[in-house]
């Protein structure tokens, strides 16, 4: 927030080039990529559309799995474009495996693309098997690209070592800066086709970003302030180290699955596939979705967020990134087990706090 409230400089200036330099510089670290991160003055949806946009042409086939709104919307971005998005489909609450895209793939030989949503925040699923998937992709000479707005710096996500051609975050969840900027990292097999592609965007033009890059500025007015807090959030990353706030996400996340299911409720996403930054819980019968929200948020100042769609009574969501600590997760637990019983749904509050703080320990 400090840093937000820094001057504003002439972004074509000197200063301007020094600040930009170094703040690629680590987020290519973050990354962990030797490629190329650009970064939109736009929200996470600005990152997703510039990456098919630049890569898909009309007539492109990209394999999509699809277990949520967020990869439905993949879906449908990728058909925008004129490019025709090969669904591999899951049940709500469960990703597609491995052995389902290595077979998409066997059946459409000449797709051009797989594209991930590592983590479908409005299930709280999380596709675990990212590298595989790279691997199938590379092997079939497909490009490979993630959306991981909503874990990245959350969980694993070494961008080069996993193949990945272009990664996408949002700066609000994981990275926890303020809303409104999109990175994308991008590698150099899709630098090539990216630059050899008819341009079909001006402000998402990666080519033009890229070009802008090697004088270290960007071809549009960026969001300075936004910029400036960016460079902050990184800053805090690097001092915590990224494999520690890893730990620190999967920790919190353990803590708040097992008290849910002592308090007696159902969580969404199987097992295996459980988001370590979403915790999706289904909503019990006989309390409102509504009302419990308004209850937790009204006397214990606590948000969580209700499902999409025909979800919305059905799930409540708890956000489980960025700064997220164990002062959040007990404080988090205490309320939502005090609101449930307030609106009847009677629950064992001091063992489910009791289990949290044990796999909270040293945190
Ligand atoms: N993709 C995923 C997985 C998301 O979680 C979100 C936002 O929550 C988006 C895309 C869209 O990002 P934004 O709302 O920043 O445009």
């Amino acid at each position: 927030m400090e840093a937000l409230s820094r001057p504003i400089i002439n972004h074509r200036g000197a200063e301007f080039h020094r600040f930009y330099e170094q703040l690629i510089e680590k987020a290519k670290k973050l990354f962990t990529t030797e490629g190329d991160v650009v970064i939109l003055s736009s929200s996470g949806t600005g990152g997703v559309e510039a990456a098919v946009q630049n890569l898909i042409r009309p007539g492109d086939k990209a394999v999509v799995p699809v277990f949520g709104e967020f990869s439905e919307r993949l879906a449908d971005l990728l058909e925008f474009a004129g490019g025709s998005a090969v669904r591999v489909a899951a049940a709500y609450g469960d990703a597609p495996s491995i052995a389902e895209i290595e077979d998409t793939f066997r059946r459409n030989k000449d797709a051009k693309a797989l594209f991930v949503v590592y983590n479908e925040t409005s299930t709280g699923v999380a596709f675990r098997q990212l590298k595989q998937a790279g691997e199938i992709a590379s092997a079939n000479g497909a490009f490979f690209v993630v959306d991981a707005i909503s874990n990245f710096a959350g969980d694993e996500l070494p961008v080069d070592h996993y193949g990945v051609d272009i990664c996408i975050t949002g700066s609000q969840k994981c990275l926890a800066a303020p809303p409104g900027l999109a990175l994308l990292s991008i590698g150099r097999r899709a630098r090539k086709s990216i630059e050899e592609n008819r341009r079909s965007s001006l402000y998402f033009d990666i080519s033009r970003y890229l070009r802008y890059l090697e004088r270290k500025e960007t071809p549009f007015t960026p969001c300075l302030p936004l910029f400036y807090a960016l460079d902050e959030a990184i800053n805090m990353i690097f001092e915590e180290g990224l494999a520690n706030r890893i730990v620190r996400h999967k920790r919190c996340s353990d803590a708040l699955y097992e008290a849910f299911e002592i308090l007696g409720l159902q969580l969404f996403a199987k097992r295996q596939v459980r988001s370590t930054t979403v915790i999706a819980v289904e909503q019990p019968e006989n309390v409102s979705g509504k009302q419990f929200r308004e209850t937790l948020d009204e006397k214990f100042g606590i948000s969580v967020a209700g499902g999409f769609a025909e979800l919305s009574d059905k799930l409540f969501r708890v956000g489980c990134m960025g700064q997220v600590n164990r002062e959040h997760v007990l404080s988090t637990l205490a309320a939502i087990s005090s609101a449930l019983s307030m609106l009847g749904f009677e629950n064992p509050k001091e063992a489910a706090l009791g289990a949290a703080e044990e796999k909270l320990k040293g945190l």
